[in-house]
């Protein structure tokens, strides 16, 4: 330990322990209820104040989860005591710090912090190397019976798996992003040529008007779905471009109202002004609109959507509200989360990239999106605006 309180003992395979991290993806990773409730687990098991879960990579601890550290998020890897955890696959016992042969003059046993008790046991990889600590701290001198060693150890183990599972599921994520991307984009040639066919089909066979729009429709629908699964790649990765222009909200929502008519037999009423001028990119919050009116028809039993507008300070709020059956409201936080549906075991198909979609592109205009619904009380989705001056 140097006169700063640093600790610059390393393993001689810490490179290859890093590597071994990086491979989770975990580390400097957002909070997540899973780590934080094995943290409260430990507190309560073994009736200490204070407990964590770090890992390490060569020059920074990354605190994942703690109870009473106060949701600290990294410190340097020297500065606590966790990079002496890494030294060894066992727990690291320290009864009482002010007696430990290097920690006792540490800062963390000193000062404010006053810690006497620490226990922590190594997170260990299936392949042997040890990533991170769960740790268990408290500003009075303890021990902790043989029992209580192993049950550490096994929530350490506990870690690992949570860590596991955590990384098999954005590879999976990853996975599946990636197929989507590919399918959707090899989906865009045949469906311009059966685009391009139908039409000349449609020209060529005028008297079978019914076979035609059946054709059409179904185009339209494959169309929108290979859209919708290519730009939700696209806003992932935040290159979706909008090409904004002035423009007034009255062309978009007649234009929206057309591709509606197409495949509805509801009534859209139209209230408060639509003569607003925005700055946008018409296409996409027409697509904005076709998705929210068209989730209306598609969920709400009552033959009226309401399609209303207000005007806010510096915004224009609109607000497509139907009849139907509602959200209920544990599932309203997820409902414009990425392949999010709320019954999908429902009769109702469909990719949950519609209301994903318009999010993100209601969030790159400026503008926010919400929605207030009760169940049995139809729901109102919401967005706003920036209007121009
Ligand atoms: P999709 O319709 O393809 O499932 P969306 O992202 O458009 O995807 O919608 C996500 C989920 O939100 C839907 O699966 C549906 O359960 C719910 N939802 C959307 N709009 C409504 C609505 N107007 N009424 C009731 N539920 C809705």
């Amino acid at each position: 330990m140097d006169k700063s309180g640093n600790i610059h003992i390393k393993p001689d395979n810490d490179a290859e322990r890093v590597a071994a991290l990086e491979r989770y993806q975990i580390a400097g990773s957002e909070r997540e209820t899973a780590f934080d409730s094995i943290c409260r687990l430990a507190c309560e098991l073994f009736a200490v104040p204070i407990s964590h879960i770090s890992f390490l990579d060569a020059e920074t601890e990354h605190i994942k989860a703690d109870v009473g550290l106060g949701g600290v998020e990294r410190l340097g890897r020297a500065e606590g005591f966790c990079t002496l955890a890494l030294l060894q696959p066992e727990i690291m016992l320290i009864e009482d710090a002010r007696e430990h042969h290097i920690l006792a003059s540490h800062p963390y046993v000193t000062g404010e912090i006053m810690i006497r008790f620490y226990a922590a046991a190594p997170v260990i990889t299936p392949d042997g190397y040890i990533i991170g600590t769960l740790c268990l701290i408290d500003q009075m001198p303890r021990g902790l019976t043989g029992k209580e060693q192993e049950l550490l150890q096994h929530l350490a183990k506990v870690v690992m798996e949570q860590t596991e599972l955590r990384n098999d599921n954005i590879n999976l994520i990853s996975q599946r992003d990636k197929f989507i991307e590919i399918a959707s984009h090899e989906m865009r040639t045949p469906l311009t040529a059966l685009k391009a066919a139908a039409q000349l089909l449609g020209l060529k066979h005028a008297d079978d008007d019914a076979l035609i729009a059946q054709v059409n429709k179904s185009v339209q629908k494959l169309s929108g779905l290979a859209n919708d699964m290519f730009d939700s790649i696209r806003l992932q990765e935040h290159t979706l471009d909008l090409k904004r222009s002035s423009t007034n909200l009255k062309i978009i929502v007649d234009s929206s109202r057309d591709h509606i008519r197409l495949s509805a037999k509801k009534e859209l009423i139209i209230e408060g002004d639509l003569n607003i001028k925005i700055t946008a990119d018409p296409e996409k919050i027409e697509r904005v609109l076709i998705n929210l009116i068209q989730n209306a028809v598609k969920y709400a039993t009552g033959s009226t959507i309401t399609l209303r507008t207000d005007k806010l300070p510096g915004f224009v709020k609109v607000t497509v509200n139907d009849l139907g059956p509602g959200i209920a409201p544990d599932k309203l936080p997820h409902i414009f989360r990425r392949y999010y549906r709320s019954d999908p075991s429902g009769i109702q198909t469909g990719l949950g990239l519609g209301l994903y979609i318009a999010a993100e592109i209601i969030k790159q205009h400026g503008g926010e999106i919400g929605v207030n619904s009760a169940q049995g009380q139809g729901s109102s989705f919401w967005f706003t605006l920036p209007v121009s001056i």
